[in-house]
């Protein structure tokens, strides 16, 4: 009933008479486009890729340069080979770029910034018209997970209520409730609180989840152990951190729902998602164009490894083109049996900070420790730290503590992956906090510079950052 309500009357009116956005058109043209054969949908991607780079050789000074000293003509740009003449925009550079990069014609601009695994945030502009594109692809993403504008959503979301003025957590109180959303903390997940996080759940019986995949997977393996009673919602949406096959299978099991992987980022905000298929992330491809490129900078073969780069064909007021945000990805955009003509993104695999090099040339991908540790039941949540190639910090919070043969048994199979030189330390610790977004860093490489072939390792966020999706979900879009 509210759905409806505010689908059909309350979203309208906020969103295009008083704030004169032009979100539900987009919105409605997307629902369209998505059946839309990939033939055309990369016609179309090839028209908007030209009109952007001509804009940006016209309006940005940093392009202008760039493009002439390469000599790239906008208007000769008639395939996907020809747009991959301009060189790759890294996160570096547009710090150190950022009014150049910038272009010079007046439009509404939104202000935006992102933090890095440095503490060093990158600080951005979009253009308030691809804002509304961004999120006219959050609702149809979120709407094939069944949770499009105005369905009852459980947040269990990044930012600290405590970070905000009281007068903000106010007016986003107000918002969440427009919206039909309960927001949750993913700071006030210790044990203590699930309790009561689960009553408050099971009170507001949302139709959806929608929470960080690492907070959701702890909440579940809680409720699993206590054996709780639990509602059951129609699905469970994840994002902003990357969603391992094992805890897809502990939340399903825990709330009898499916589980949908979104993925998306401060930057480009929703980048893909899954549909009822759950066969890969279908890109929102009107809105993005998206590579997987090695090392080199050239096309990853199908079925490998390599960086993810994103191009958004809309953002006017600060152009992205060819940004490696920082992610890690398996090349290969295949069809999806849905129909849909959005190809989809087979699977991301983590960021380059996840994996750890070793002196005897050993590189450990971040995947091998969560694999490895779920199977200690006593360990709710873990770190992994490597500050110097010859040691690897282990840091753990347990419900009970292990025992000296657990001890042992841990150091042998972290010991298969890491080899025989570097030291390996075991700590357990009381507490291991979340980052200021409410996200874990299950891995933390601090060895910046020796696998990213001189990249500073920064990312963005491995989906959107603690306001962005929730926000995009409502129709009063709070800006930080
Ligand atoms: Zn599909």
């Amino acid at each position: 009933m509210y759905e409806t309500l505010y689908r059909n009357i309350l979203l309208p009116m906020f969103d295009g008479t008083i704030k004169g956005r032009q979100t539900m058109k987009h919105w409605q043209r997307a629902e369209a486009t998505q059946w839309h054969s990939r033939s055309e949908l990369e016609l179309q991607q090839l028209v908007d890729l030209r009109r952007l780079v001509a804009h940006a050789a016209a309006h940005s000074l940093y392009y202008k340069n760039l493009l002439l000293e390469h000599a790239i003509d906008p208007a000769t740009i008639s395939s996907f080979d020809d747009f991959r003449r301009v060189p790759l925009l890294h996160r570096e550079t547009i710090a150190r770029n950022r009014l150049q990069l910038s272009t010079s014609l007046p439009m509404k601009r939104i202000s935006k910034s992102t933090g890095g695994s440095s503490g060093e945030p990158l600080h951005f502009e979009i253009s308030a018209e691809s804002n509304d594109r961004r999120v006219a692809m959050t609702y149809r993403g979120y709407g094939w997970a069944h949770a499009g504008p105005g369905t009852r959503q459980l947040y269990i979301w990044g930012t600290p209520p405590s970070r905000l003025a009281a007068w903000k957590r106010w007016k986003m109180s107000l918002h969440h409730a427009f919206d039909h959303h309960l927001v949750l903390s993913c700071f006030e997940f210790t044990p203590e609180m699930m309790h009561r996080q689960l009553r408050r759940m099971n009170a507001w019986r949302p139709q959806v989840i929608v929470a960080y995949t690492n907070a959701a997977y702890e909440f579940a393996r809680f409720i699993e152990s206590e054996g709780l009673q639990v509602w059951q919602p129609k699905s469970i949406v994840v994002g902003a951190e990357k969603l391992h096959d094992f805890q897809r299978i502990v939340l399903e099991r825990v709330f009898k729902a499916p589980v949908f992987e979104t993925y998306g980022s401060r930057e480009f905000m929703l980048i893909g998602a899954e549909c009822e298929q759950h066969s890969g992330l279908h890109l929102s491809m009107e809105n993005l164009f998206v590579e997987i490129l090695d090392d080199e900078g050239q096309p990853t073969p199908a079925g490998e490894e390599g960086n993810v780069v994103i191009t958004d064909l809309f953002n006017d007021a600060m152009p992205f083109i060819r940004y490696v945000n920082g992610d890690r990805a398996i090349a290969g955009f295949e069809n999806c049996p849905c129909g849909r003509g959005l190809p989809l993104l087979r699977k991301v695999t983590g960021r380059q900070l996840d994996v750890l090099t070793t002196p005897d040339g050993r590189k450990i991908p971040g995947e091998f420790f969560p694999h490895l540790i779920k199977d200690y039941r006593s360990i709710r949540r873990f770190q992994v730290i490597q500050n110097d190639p010859h040691e690897i910090i282990v840091r753990m919070v347990t419900s009970g503590g292990l025992t000296l043969a657990d001890l042992h048994h841990l150091e042998n199979d972290l010991r298969e992956g890491i080899g025989p030189i570097v030291t390996l330390k075991l700590e357990q610790v009381d507490d291991i906090p979340l980052t200021r977004a409410g996200k874990l860093k299950v891995v933390v490489n601090n060895l910046q510079t020796s696998q990213t072939s001189g990249r500073l390792p920064e990312h963005s966020d491995l989906a959107a950052g603690s306001d962005d999706q929730p926000a995009a979900q409502g129709a009063l879009v709070c800006q930080h």
